[in-house]
């Protein structure tokens, strides 16, 4: 079969693979889309740790598509949490212990859902979701995690920096949970998307939350400098392994901030992000900007579009 595949950063080919052999337990299914997204782009450029194993890689983890088997449409994201050690029995899923190797391959004809995947977080597509629109549960299952780790509560007002599609999924899972919601930084056409996702626009200071979804480390400084006293930040996009952010300890200390960091999702978002998605509440269809074949990958990350949000790579 044709699959992408990541031999070092910048080094992403498209090569002939044998197609994986499910054992038992495992799920194999035929890729109906793949969705590109910011982290498979920074895998793209400078390889990735904690998403990527060792080259050669299967790359790609936001996807939809047929259980080979069955017929069924389905859908997983890229991890299950075993359920069994320390930090699963705490309920702090997120950090299992046996959450990695992450799930990738995506970006082929097809891919194989391993059976700790399948038996906990594989869902039926609902009837009328389109596949581009169902392979957006992985990023709002992040999504919907990271507003249950930011606590956010109805009437509160939530500041969101950085309005790409992640940003755009939490501003809509944030006036989900009844807040008011400010987008704030992005050019004029994405402010504007960001009000169809229930923000206003605007600086966002003195808000009571403020999410960092730009993944710089100016905006991990500028989350710090805009919350109000007593209020909560959220670190939502991650930085590279080593970055030091400093900290004004004046505001940490006599002002009460509260600084938390969100990673992943479980698989209680990811059910509840497939909910979301049916559910039409937001227009989730504008977040897929691009369709392209295996081979228009490749050229996308090398020179992303302006108005890219999403592709949708049809294998
Ligand atoms: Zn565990």
């Amino acid at each position: 079969m044709r699959a992408l595949v990541f031999h070092g950063p910048g080094d992403v080919r498209l090569d002939d693979v044998p197609r994986p052999e499910p054992g038992p337990g495992d799920v194999l299914v035929q890729v109906e889309v793949a969705l590109t997204d910011g982290t498979d782009l920074k895998a793209y450029r400078r390889g990735h740790p904690v998403l990527l194993g060792p080259p050669p890689s299967p790359f790609g983890h936001e996807f939809a598509g047929v259980d080979v088997e069955t017929g069924r449409r389905i859908v997983a994201p890229n991890s299950a949490p075993c359920g069994a050690c320390p930090p699963c029995r705490r309920g702090q899923e997120t950090l299992c212990e046996y959450l990695f190797p992450l799930l990738n391959g995506a970006y082929a004809e097809f891919i194989l859902v391993p059976e700790r995947i399948a038996s906990r977080n594989l869902l039926p597509v609902p009837d009328g979701l389109p596949a581009e629109l169902a392979a957006m549960v992985e990023p709002l299952a992040c999504a919907l995690h990271g507003i249950e780790r930011a606590g956010v509560e109805s009437g509160q007002t939530v500041a969101v920096l950085g309005v790409g599609p992640i940003g755009l999924m939490l501003c809509a899972a944030a006036r989900d949970a009844g807040a008011q919601v400010v987008a704030v930084g992005g050019r004029p056409e994405r402010r504007e998307l960001a009000r169809e996702f229930g923000a206003e626009t605007g600086d966002g200071s003195g808000a009571d939350v403020v999410i960092e979804a730009a993944g710089t480390e100016e905006a991990w400084r500028q989350a710090v400098e805009l919350v109000r006293p007593g209020g909560t930040v959220l670190f939502f996009g991650g930085l590279p392994r080593s970055t030091a952010v400093t900290v004004d300890a004046y505001r940490l200390h006599y002002e009460e901030l509260t600084l938390r960091g969100a990673f992943h999702h479980a698989p209680r978002h990811v059910r509840a992000a497939l909910v979301f998605l049916a559910s039409g509440a937001a227009p989730w269809e504008r977040l897929v900007t691009h369709r392209v074949g295996l081979e228009g990958v490749v050229p996308l990350f090398e020179d992303p579009p302006r108005d890219l949000l999403k592709a949708a790579v049809l294998p």
